[in-house]
């Protein structure tokens, strides 16, 4: 017994060699390490994402356009001022300013998607909103004061007509005179209010000049003529479309002048730049920080890259360790291989000793019970010859005494008193004989003595066909056959027991038949050995044979002492025995077990101490020789009372 270490457990000394391999912990410790990488990783890449500069382009764009849309709006007023009165160019430029603004806005629509700004999401859509209404009031405020300042210049002409027209009317009298007067100053006044109301658009103009076209619409001079209607009647249409036009360009221009786009305007460009700034200061603070935590993570790598240098020293160590280890170890594993071999081989030799010792002892027996069992027949043989010696005397003296009285019959000279006495003494002993009997005694003796060596013969012949010296090969084997002959050969260990024979049909068993022999006669031995009493309707050994499925059962049952529970696990043990010495080798079981698995069988065992024993083998049934055939009933019982002398188990080497 050898034990190695990789290094000497000193407590706490903290060498993964020492610390205990459990999976658990280790799995445990790698999905921390891991989640503390990814949380570290996430940490690196939030504060990483949050340095990243804004998209500067957009940032520009949307600045300019903001700076551009600032420009359009202050000129806004004043380009819409000039509109109203330098008909030209004012118009011209406040025109082209309604597209600028337009385009300006949707730009920076475009703009600012690119851009993920609270300030531009919040306020630009309502600012554009603004600026396009705004835009939509100066398209028709530019139209209507357009329609004014075109049409302006026509209706002074139409003044000019009238007043022409009125001054050469005729004045017929007084009243006429007064009233075309009248109207000559209402509507001279009227032309001149109409130039101021055109660039003021004053509400008390337009009132006084509505009411000066009231009057002259209304106004009928007696004398009045067609040219005067005409131009009378055009005047006060023109003149009140160029005053409606001009009130509503007035209060066109007031919503422009209300419209609350630049304040918007001006809201997102302070919100846009103080989240510009707010923006780049949370940039340079994330900056300094993704620094300092670069820093830290680089620390902390150098740290674990430290640890690893001294992890893979530490692993180097154990690894050579570890190779001196194997090498020693391959060294005893050789040292140890080389022993175990020759232990091997020792043992194996040890077994064939022992199996042959075991079979020696058992020859022992087996030589003293045939012996046993020959005596018998052998004592009657030897007496029935002793008494045929016995009444061959008889015989030889009448045969001699026949033979003097035929040599005095041939002799002339014998007396006749010889010849009388000889005749007599032939007459006694065949009388003699014939009382005796002699002849039919000696018929009897040597018919006896026949029947003894018939009897010799029979043993002879069972021990034969038990052993099968002759042939030890593997051959097709009856197993019911092996069992009779069993039986035949340990009746004298079944004297006062029962045996019961329950054979079923079988099919044939390809095995080596001496060896199975061996292990029938073992179990039967022991089955005999444990009953203890003895007589009629004590002892029972049932011995049955069933053929199941591609096997054959063989079932030797006792109704004996039984095993105990603590000696039933060790009873296949070589050399256990529980039986008195001599009496038992404690091989039996253990050579029957070897024997059974070399056939690839199996042997089982049932015991209840104090009702019996039941030893189960199954043998794998020759196919080929013979198909199995179906299970017949078991034959009835037959008992076997043994009278026949002791005959103890035989054992050949297996
Ligand atoms: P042995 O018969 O020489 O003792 P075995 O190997 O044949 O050796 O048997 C071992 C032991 O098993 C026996 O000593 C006995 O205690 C027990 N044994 C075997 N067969 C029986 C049985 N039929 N009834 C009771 N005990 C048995």
């Amino acid at each position: 017994m050898f034990r190695f270490a990789l290094r000497p457990a000193k407590p706490g000394a903290g060498s993964p060699a020492n610390r205990p391999a459990l999976p658990i912990r280790g799995w445990s410790r790698i999905g921390a390490a891991v989640l503390v990488t990814v949380l570290l990783l996430g940490a690196l890449a939030f504060v990483y994402w949050k340095t990243r500069p804004l998209d500067e382009r957009a940032v520009v764009e949307i600045s300019g356009q903001l700076r551009a849309l600032k420009e359009l709006e202050a000129r806004w007023d004043t380009l819409l001022l000039r509109s109203a009165t330098d008909t030209e160019r004012g118009y011209e430029s406040a025109v082209n300013l309604v597209p600028m603004v337009g385009k300006t806005l949707r730009a920076l629509q475009q703009s600012s998607t690119r851009l993920s700004s609270s300030t531009l999401q919040d306020k630009l859509p309502d600012m554009i909103g603004a600026f396009q209404e705004k835009n939509a009031v100066t398209v028709r405020f530019l139209s209507e004061s357009n329609f004014v300042t075109t049409s302006l210049p026509e209706a002074q002409q139409w003044f000019i007509e009238y007043l022409s027209a009125l001054r050469t009317t005729r004045r017929v009298d007084e009243t006429t005179r007064q009233a075309l007067l009248n109207l000559d100053r209402v509507a001279t006044q009227a032309a001149a209010d109409l130039g101021a109301f055109a660039i003021d658009g004053s509400t008390e103009r337009a009132r006084s000049i509505n009411d000066a076209l009231t009057a002259i619409g209304e106004a009928r001079p007696d004398y009045t003529t067609a040219r005067l209607t005409i131009a009378r009647e055009a005047l006060v249409k023109l003149g009140r479309e160029v005053v409606s036009r001009k009130q509503l360009s007035v209060e066109l221009f007031k919503v422009i002048s209300e419209s609350t786009a630049g304040q918007e305007l001006d809201a997102v460009i302070t919100g846009f730049e103080t989240e510009l700034r707010v923006a780049a200061a949370e940039q340079q603070r994330y900056r300094t920080a993704l620094i300092w935590y670069a820093a830290a993570l680089l620390a902390l790598l150098a740290y674990f890259g430290w640890r690893l240098a001294q992890s893979y020293r530490m692993l180097n160590q154990v690894n050579d360790d570890l190779k001196d280890i194997n090498e020693s170890l391959d060294r005893r594993v050789t040292a140890r291989t080389a022993e175990l071999s020759s232990a091997l081989a020792e043992l194996q030799q040890s077994e064939t000793q022992l199996i042959q010792s075991e079979k020696m002892s058992s020859l022992g027996q087996m030589v003293a019970g045939v012996a046993h069992e020959i005596n018998t027949p052998l004592a009657y043989v030897k007496n029935n010859l002793g008494m045929v010696d016995d009444r061959l005397g008889t015989i030889v003296d009448l045969i001699e005494h026949f033979d003097q009285l035929l040599r005095m019959l041939q002799s002339t000279d014998t007396p006749e008193q010889q010849l009388r006495e000889q005749f007599a003494r032939v007459d006694r002993d065949l009388e003699a004989m014939r009382n005796r009997n002699t002849l039919g005694e000696l018929a009897l003796l040597v018919q006896d003595g026949l029947h003894g060596i018939d009897r010799i013969a029979e043993i002879v012949l069972n021990l034969k066909d038990f052993s099968r010296l002759d042939r030890l090969k593997v051959q097709v084997f009856d197993v019911n056959q092996g069992l009779e002959s069993t039986l035949l050969l340990a009746r004298h260990l079944l004297k006062g027991v029962e045996v019961r024979k329950l054979f079923g049909t079988l099919p044939p068993v390809l095995c080596a038949a001496s060896q199975v022999n061996q292990v029938f006669l073992n179990l039967v031995t022991n089955a005999a050995q444990a009953i203890e009493e003895r007589g009629p309707g004590a002892g029972l050994i049932t011995l049955t044979t069933k053929a199941v499925g591609h096997s054959v059962m063989i079932e030797v049952r006792d109704n004996g002492k039984g095993i105990p529970p603590d000696v039933l696990p060790r009873i296949f043990d070589p050399f256990f025995t529980t039986k008195d010495t001599g009496k038992g080798t404690g091989l039996g079981l253990s050579i029957s077990f070897k024997i059974i698995d070399q056939h690839r069988g199996k042997i089982l065992v049932h015991s209840r101490p104090g009702e019996g024993t039941t030893f189960t083998v199954l043998l794998p049934a020759n196919q080929s020789a013979a198909s199995v055939e179906d299970d017949d009933p078991p034959a009835p019982a037959a008992t076997a009372d043994g009278s026949a002398p002791t005959m103890p188990a035989a054992l050949s080497a297996p």
